[in-house]
């Protein structure tokens, strides 16, 4: 069976070294997935290797070339489908685009290969995502990770891959404690909830004592325990 396959386009491909640690690494070094970063200046022409250039229309701040961006995805999708993969999601990574939610996350989970695109300057000249759109083996998406503006895709790239990686089967030890969590959980109206207060050992910490439901052996007690608490934190998060 083919397993995810996740490059990264980017100019500053050292950003990406997160990739080798924890949760990612581990799965990575267990076969579970593979990662790969691209250097976009690779793709660059000229003595100056340059990829940005003045926006059409005025004002300030440059704008990344189509030029170099083309034929960074064209590599990488073929290198892909040299191994076997037929279909590429690509990610562009853009604060004007679809915000990440755990929904998304489960939705990117289930692609067999991503390809972020990482912005930088003003972004990426916009005829990538009309271009790679029109394209059959491509789906282009756009996606933000929150309504705030970073300096570039490559923190944005980490937080989506962090969350989609964790989704993959077997990455996660446990598989039941993906189903107990924020954002997952759902009430009987199936309302998303965050999920409810966690304690572990000791009992009385700072004359904090643990709830007595979820000491008390009663499973249904803690269940309910937990439900109310669920709905309780979501409820305040609208406030
Ligand atoms: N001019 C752009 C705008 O106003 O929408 C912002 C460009 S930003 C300075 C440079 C790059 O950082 C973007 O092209 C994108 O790749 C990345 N970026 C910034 N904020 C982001 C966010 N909230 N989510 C995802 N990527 C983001």
């Amino acid at each position: 069976m083919i397993t995810p396959r996740y490059d990264v386009i980017t100019i500053f491909p050292d950003y990406m070294s997160p990739l080798s640690l924890s949760l990612i690494g581990k799965a990575e070094e267990r076969g579970l997935l593979t990662t790969k970063v691209t250097d976009l200046r690779n793709f660059a022409t000229g003595v100056h290797k340059s990829v940005d250039d003045t926006p059409y229309g005025g004002g300030a701040g440059m704008v990344m070339s189509p030029v170099p961006w083309g034929e960074a995805i064209d590599a990488v999708a073929h290198e892909a489908e040299a191994d076997g993969y037929e279909e590429h999601t690509l990610i562009i990574l853009t604060p004007a685009g679809r915000k990440l939610d755990q929904a998304l996350a489960y939705e990117l989970a289930q692609r067999k290969h991503l390809i972020f695109a990482c912005g930088r300057y003003e972004g990426i000249d916009y005829r990538i995502t009309e271009h790679y759109s029109a394209r059959p083996q491509f789906k282009v998406m756009e996606v933000s990770i929150g309504d705030y503006v970073l300096g570039g895709g490559e923190v944005a790239t980490l937080v989506i891959l962090e969350a989609v990686i964790r989704l993959i089967p077997g990455v996660i030890g446990n598989a039941e404690s993906l189903k107990e969590e924020s954002h997952t959980l759902v009430d009987e109206e199936t309302e998303p909830l965050v999920e409810y207060p966690n304690y572990t050992k000791p009992p009385v910490w700072r004359d904090l004592e643990v709830p007595t439901e979820l000491v008390s052996g009663n499973h249904g007690l803690i269940a309910k325990w937990r439900a109310a608490k669920a709905r309780e934190r979501t409820e305040k998060l609208k406030d």
